[in-house]
């Protein structure tokens, strides 16, 4: 029988030659995924349920990542990492990257991959929605709750029910003013946030080779149209990134021809426009120069949606020789990409400098800051009727604070520009 990706990676790791839409399996984990907002809930259903001395199933398997609030006095989010970090000791895991060490990565979707966790043809559960940023190397990778997390800490199992998968088909070349965020805003505006209720959404960009951090972005967002994950073939380019920071062995799947799936939806990349995710909802699409009287308040670059080093450069080629006159933050996703913000250049001048320059507020450090809101002394955190540009995934009533601010999502491009003019603005005005 022939199959997707997505069911040949689960079968696989459930130890099955066939599985089919709707089945329930027992897959076998190779990477449970979690950080300080999630992870103290997680450990302590562990403790509960498998005993207080117990061990975790796999120590090599289980990733932990600080990166929500962990830049804050809140009494609260200390206590939460403090639990992190106990129970890293005890259980001697060797992959957990504290918050002031030198270990310490940052937001832990861009960072996973980043780490060498992440492989083509594997499992990656995380206690967090936008685990499926994952399935842009390959890997089968989706969001689970504390409860499915705890029973992977003791046992390095799930029972999943096999999605059916939805295929995108993104044909010709993707023009330089389009960014991975136009391509999935506009395909989940098409869609609406239930559109893909635990499907597989499987992209297929053959002839476009879209970066591996393009792949990321639209990954990170299937979740914002009900997806159960995202995933991309993996390619040469997926194999450079992965060699690049893994050293362990990895058997990549691919999708059978013919196999078969719920739909298919085919989508040509020259047609594609900037655009943004209206408040209060990622469905709400339109095309930024369909909206030039908004005014905005601010513009906010970062998390692990739109705060990759591409998003950052994607930007200051927009405010190079230019002035921002909003206020505008910028959070790297990962301390890698801070410090490349650090030390690459565009026409001789670093990154750093071109935001200096540009006039945006002094660079945070990374973390998931604003775009969960988050205690009041995170860097970002609206707390009146800011109308904000954002680069983040969602922007419900409240998400980044206060209940009164309206999100904009958008590209790293469009949110640049925008802070330029202080008004909603196609990049395209600029490039
Ligand atoms: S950056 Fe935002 S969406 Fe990503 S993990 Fe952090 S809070 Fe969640």
């Amino acid at each position: 029988m022939k199959m997707t990706i997505t069911e040949k990676i689960l079968a696989r790791a459930a130890g099955k030659t066939v599985v089919k839409p709707g089945d329930n399996v027992w897959v076998n984990a190779d990477i449970l995924l979690t950080h300080d907002i999630c992870g103290p809930g997680t450990i302590g259903i562990f403790q509960r349920e498998f005993g207080k001395n117990a061990k975790v199933w796999d120590r090599e398997k289980v990733v932990i990542l600080p990166d929500h609030y962990i830049f804050t006095a809140d009494e609260k989010a200390k206590r939460n990492v403090d639990i992190l970090r106990q129970f890293a000791k005890e259980q001697d895991l060797p992959y957990y990257y504290d918050v002031g060490t030198t270990n310490y990565r940052g937001v832990c979707h861009v960072a996973l991959a980043e780490a060498g966790h992440v492989r083509p043809g594997e499992v990656i559960f995380g206690t967090d929605s936008h685990t499926c940023t994952h399935g842009a190397l390959g890997a089968f990778a989706t969001g689970i709750g504390n409860t499915d997390a705890a029973f992977i800490m003791g046992t390095g199992k799930l029972l999943v029910k096999i999605p059916p998968t939805i295929r995108f088909v993104l044909k010709g070349a993707k023009p330089d003013y389009i960014m991975g965020k136009d391509i999935i805003l506009r395909i989940i505006g098409d869609l609406g946030v239930e559109g893909a209720n635990y499907c597989a959404m499987e992209f297929c960009a053959g002839g476009a080779r879209l970066s591996i951090e393009d792949r990321m972005t639209i990954c990170n967002m299937a979740i914002e149209a009900g997806a159960k994950n995202g995933i991309f073939a993996p390619d040469d380019l997926t194999f450079e990134y992965v060699r690049s920071r893994s050293k362990k062995t990895f058997e990549p799947l691919y999708s059978d021809d013919g196999a078969a799936v719920s739909s298919e939806k085919s989508y040509d990349l020259a047609s594609f426009e900037p655009c943004v995710a209206k408040p209060h909802s990622p469905d709400k699409y339109a095309p930024a120069g369909k909206l030039k009287d908004v005014k905005i308040d601010r513009a906010y670059i970062g998390s692990c949606t739109g705060g990759k080093f591409s998003d950052f450069e994607a930007a200051a080629r927009v405010m190079q020789g230019r002035r921002v006159c909003v206020d505008t933050f910028l959070v790297p996703a990962t301390a890698e990409v801070a410090e490349k913000i650090r030390k690459e250049t565009i026409n001789g001048k670093t990154l750093e400098n071109i935001f200096k320059e540009a006039g945006c507020l002094a660079i945070a450090k990374p973390s998931c800051a604003a775009c969960l809101g988050g205690p009041d002394d995170t860097f970002g955190r609206t707390s009146g009727n800011e109308a904000v540009i954002s680069t983040t995934n969602r922007n419900f009533i409240g998400r980044m604070g206060s209940k009164g601010s309206e999100i904009y999502l958008a590209s790293p491009l469009t949110a640049a520009a925008s802070a330029v003019t202080g008004r909603i603005t196609d990049p395209r005005e600029f490039m």
